[in-house]
């Protein structure tokens, strides 16, 4: 049987979470796992795939900046390995980034995924909510997604293919080995989401 090493980013947010989520897809698919929370370079070369979680993406990019790993966490990436990232993570994996209310913002990121965000476009945390969404890619059956401070992606390039809108704005992309989402599919017991990103990785 395979043993998918998964990776973690564990700086900050909903690790456990994705960890819960993961546990529960690999169990599902029928495929071995393990889980390596990732915030040294070393565990960069235990790893057979990266989830970056949701939480605040200037906290975590700092913590990533700090660690020393951003420059071969992103030639990893550049170089395949599969990343899977929610509302924070898309934000750390995305080319160009502004903000709802602040526009531009020279906030540093991994710049993998051709794509644009505006952080915080639903507002604060009091204006989160959940909807249901057509992910054909996943099945007929909608995905309850739930979006807390979420960003939209307002712009994509090259590669990067539209999965999910929301009235009209991008909320799920993927550019190859990299899969990006607004909301937050580790908090709603669906793991349709996981179990498509870990079969991208085995
Ligand atoms: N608004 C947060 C940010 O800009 C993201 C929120 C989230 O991950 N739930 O980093």
């Amino acid at each position: 049987m395979t043993t998918l090493k998964v990776g973690i980013l564990g700086m900050q947010g909903d690790i456990e979470e994705h960890e819960k989520a993961v546990m529960q897809a690999c169990n599902k698919i029928g495929i071995g796992y393990t889980i390596i929370r990732v915030k040294k370079g070393e565990s960069l070369k235990d790893i057979d795939c990266i989830i970056i979680p949701g939480g605040e993406s200037t906290v975590i990019g700092g913590l990533v900046l700090k660690s020393g790993i951003f420059p071969e966490l992103k030639k990893r990436i550049n170089e395949g390995l599969p990343v899977f990232g929610t509302c924070a993570g898309l934000i750390l994996l995305a080319k160009k980034v502004k903000d709802k209310v602040l526009g531009n913002i020279c906030q540093q990121t991994l710049g993998v995924l051709d794509a644009e965000v505006e952080r915080n476009h639903f507002g604060r945390q009091r204006e989160s909510f959940e909807t249901l969404l057509k992910i054909t890619l996943i099945g007929e059956e909608p995905f309850r997604a739930i979006f807390i401070r979420s960003p939209v992606i307002t712009s994509v390039w090259n590669n990067t293919e539209v999965i999910a809108t929301l009235e009209n704005k991008i909320v799920f992309v993927r550019e190859n080995n990299i899969l990006a989402a607004s909301f937050h599919p580790e908090l709603t017991g669906d793991t349709r989401i996981h179990e498509f990103f870990l079969k991208l990785c085995y």
